[in-house]
């Protein structure tokens, strides 16, 4: 009888866990795990942040804050907005949350339901698709292809739309794919959406300070005609090194504020105050910590790019950001989850295999490149060598 709770045949998952737990168990046993497959920063988070963390304990902090989190950080939130992207946001609207996935989790189970439409990128993030399906809406998916560079196009996006559809999630620059999709795609898409005022749109930036060559990200809240419908998911995880203090932000039109509230207090009430504080000193705080993590990225990006492109039936288009590769491995002729757990198994190199990210993800493999040069270096000399045994 407990197993037919409903709605949890429908539930996915995230491999990229999966592959942790087994490479740490691969780890445990005495293999020389090089990790490629988890998506986060291998940098610590910068100590000015942990030191006003530890600070707030000791000033005592012990309590509860506000749902939305505490009024100096979503000030900061509004301030490091008008600084990086000049706009204005009202605190009313910004709630703070523990981690980015959460906005994702609140803006799907708001606009799901059966009946409704919800579009999301393929490949693209794992949750998006099981969330969507959890609360019996039917996803939709945005082709993201190579040869677009995996941005989105905005006619085949716009083409999507039917009169079913609720919410459209968009993410750039991309995981698993490292794409960044153009302003003009974007300003086109925005343009097409005018026709369709009952869309609502959950842009996700949570990489959104993480472009490189110069390359433009063009956040979805720089147009005002859509911030009545817009959700933007955003939040401290990967451009502080911040993944395990579960701390994200979100931004609500008017109208979605206070439901967005109520499901903080029907849930996890707030967030960790002491975690809320190292968010407020990192926002505060000097910003070289993040081009000094961008540029490491950026010496590992053209490595490993390199590296897999000199890979007999690999090639990697370059990633324009984030911090995944996201070669085509279809010429192997394996499929890309058994590549990827060969490889592990064999080799020691954890990667995820594309279809982790959606069906369109067959034939690739995201590859992370947070950690450093040598471990990069590394895992490709090992990768070189598996292929060449296999033939
Ligand atoms: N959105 C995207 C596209 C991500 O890749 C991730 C994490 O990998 C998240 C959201 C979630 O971030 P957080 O760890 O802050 O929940």
């Amino acid at each position: 009888m407990l197993d037919t709770i409903d709605g949890f045949d429908r539930i996915g998952d995230e491999n990229a866990f999966a592959v942790l737990a087994r490479a740490t168990a691969l780890g445990d046993k005495g293999m020389d795990i090089i990790n490629l497959g988890i998506g986060q920063p291998d940098f610590p988070t910068p100590p000015h942040i942990v030191e006003a963390a530890v600070r707030s304990l000791r000033d005592g902090h012990h309590g509860y804050t506000a749902a939305n989190g505490i009024a100096p950080l979503r000030a900061a939130v509004c301030a490091d907005l008008h600084r990086r992207l000049s706009v204005e946001v009202d605190p009313d609207n910004v709630m703070i949350v523990p981690g980015g996935k959460v906005t994702m989790f609140a803006a799907i189970l708001m606009f799901g339901q059966p009946g409704v439409e919800i579009m999301y990128p393929d490949p693209g993030f794992p949750i998006y698709r099981s969330m969507i399906e959890f609360t019996g809406a039917k996803p939709v998916p945005i082709p993201m292809r190579e040869e677009s560079g995996f941005a989105f196009s905005a006619d085949e996006t716009l083409s999507l739309i039917t009169n079913k559809t609720r919410l459209i999630i968009l993410n750039s620059p991309a995981n698993p794919t490292g794409g960044v999709t153009p302003p003009e795609e974007i300003d086109a898409l925005v343009a097409g959406l005018e026709a369709h005022p009952n869309v609502a749109i959950l842009s996700d930036e949570i990489y959104g300070q993480m472009t490189y060559d110069g390359l433009e990200h063009r956040s979805l809240l720089t147009y005002p005609q859509l911030r009545d419908r817009l959700i933007l998911l955003d939040g401290w995880s990967k451009t502080y090194a911040m993944t395990g203090w579960r701390l994200g932000y979100s931004v609500w039109p008017d109208a979605l504020a206070d439901k967005a509230r109520k499901l903080a207090v029907n849930s996890w009430s707030c967030v960790n105050a002491t975690a809320q504080h190292g968010g407020l000193a990192a926002l505060e705080g000097p910003q070289d910590c993040v081009s000094e993590m961008m540029a490491a990225f950026e010496r590992r990006r053209a490595l490993v790019v390199e590296r897999l492109n000199a890979l007999p039936g690999v090639t990697c288009a370059t990633p324009g950001g984030a911090f995944y590769a996201f070669p085509n491995v279809s010429a192997l002729g394996t499929p890309a989850k058994r590549l990827a757990s060969d490889l592990l198994e064999k080799t020691g190199v954890a990667t995820i295999g594309g279809p982790d990210f959606g069906t369109l993800g067959e034939g690739y493999l995201r590859v992370s490149y947070a950690n450093s040069e040598s471990r990069i270096a590394e895992a490709m000399d090992r990768f070189e060598a598996f292929l060449n045994e296999r033939g």
